[in-house]
């Protein structure tokens, strides 16, 4: 049972953990099985009918693919983060992204979408290799993009790559009673709760803040009973489930999920400030930031701006120096470890994104992504200032 009276950071601790005292054991087991022994053959039968159809019998999982009660337990916790009847874990956010589609595409052949979106889910939407069509909207004209045949609206906050906030109260309002997906994986369920505020479906690439640590490639859907069953019988026929190993890395790290959230985003704060002063920088797009919210959503749809920010340099070329130039921080995609990341969206995240949209959405040839990882802030901020410099001179050089 979801035990949504406790507080977050007690839920983190001792989410998904209910059945371990019975078992004799304190840490998390790890179910490596890839089948389970039948002791009754009718019974067996009947687990496997009822899983196939997206149901759950814990006790005769059958087959790895059908239920593991390593993954199972994460998925009690993620829920219980998210204040979800249930959640629904994955192979990648991009296999969770496409388990939603399919599971929408049974209700209608229409989706609405905001961008921008992570460039692999705008990828996925827009190829319309799930036979789905797709309206693009603007986040005040989403009432306009529906169609009869609309079976989910989706939207990401903070998107990826812009750090640009959406109303999810307001899209859920436009939406006029259609299942509306948050993507909120920069938020992770620390900062926001998209259910909370009338959203039906609460999607995070695990992959990032969730694992953390860089190591574990995951996806997650938290949600209620009827979707959450459509979900794992999207799962079931398709096979994207989650290995348990990496479940139980993701349920590992749920503990310290709180503290690493607040220490990088205290970090980013300070990397914030300082970006902007600087004469190397155009412009930095963080919520955190006067005026980086607009909408006034941190402090009530959000609990904290977070620790990405993305910042504009005068070109592509500028931009390529900066990123060859740091030492401390990695030059690479992803996002939401322990360590710092730093990467160019239009050239490497966002690179399938129609060019079009991409100017619309703002992710220029002179926009970088930070994602501001657990180090002392002044030695990842002396990283960037020499890199700065080193762009600097040389952009300087060829002027
Ligand atoms: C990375 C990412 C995804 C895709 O997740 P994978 O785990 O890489 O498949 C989806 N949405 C957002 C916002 C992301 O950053």
């Amino acid at each position: 049972m979801p035990r949504h009276d406790l507080s977050f950071e007690t839920m983190a601790v001792h989410g998904g953990r209910e059945d371990l005292a019975a078992l004799g054991v304190h840490a998390l087991p790890i179910d490596l099985s890839s089948t389970y022994p039948l002791n009754d053959l009718a019974r067996g039968g009947e687990a496997l009918e009822l899983m196939a159809m997206g149901g759950q019998d814990k006790t005769n999982p059958v087959y790895s693919r059908l239920y593991n009660p390593t993954v199972g337990r994460f998925e009690e916790a993620l829920a219980q983060l998210e204040g979800a009847d249930e959640s629904v874990a994955f192979a990648s956010g991009m296999a969770a992204m496409t388990a939603c589609l399919l599971a929408a595409k049974q209700r209608g052949s229409h989706v609405v979408a905001v961008r921008p979106l992570y460039g692999g889910s705008d990828h996925l939407i827009a190829s319309g290799m799930l036979g789905l069509d797709v309206t693009w909207a603007q986040p005040d004209n989403i009432h306009e993009a529906l169609r009869s045949d609309t079976a989910l609206v989706i939207a990401e906050t903070p998107a990826n790559p812009t750090l640009a906030l959406l109303d999810i109260k307001s899209v859920v309002a436009q939406a006029r009673g259609v299942p509306v997906l948050v993507d909120s994986t920069f938020a992770t369920p620390v900062l926001q709760n998209p259910l909370k505020l009338g959203a039906t479906l609460v999607l995070h690439s695990a992959t990032k803040f969730i694992g953390g640590h860089g190591d574990v490639l995951a996806g997650v859907v938290a949600t209620n009973v009827e979707w959450a069953t459509e979900l794992r019988k999207v799962r079931v026929i398709t096979g994207s489930v989650l290995h348990p190993l990496a479940a139980y890395l993701l349920h590992r790290g749920l503990p310290t999920l709180s503290l690493r959230i607040r220490a990088a985003q205290e970090g980013a704060k300070v990397l914030a400030q300082k970006l902007k002063d600087h004469p190397g920088v155009k412009a930095v797009h963080y919520p955190g930031l006067e005026g980086g919210d607009p909408c006034g959503l941190i402090g009530t749809q959000m609990r904290g701006p977070g620790s990405l920010i993305a910042f504009e340099v005068e070109n592509f070329d500028f931009a390529s120096t900066l990123m060859g130039s740091v030492k401390l921080m990695t030059p690479a995609v992803s996002l939401g470890s322990v360590d710092t990341l730093i990467q160019h969206p239009a050239a490497l995240t966002h690179r399938v994104v129609d060019a079009e949209a991409k100017v619309h959405s703002g992710i220029g040839a002179g926009l970088l992504r930070l994602s501001v990882g657990l180090e002392n802030p002044e030695d990842l901020w002396a990283d960037l200032e020499q890199a700065l410099v080193k762009a600097m001179a040389k952009a300087g050089a060829h002027a």
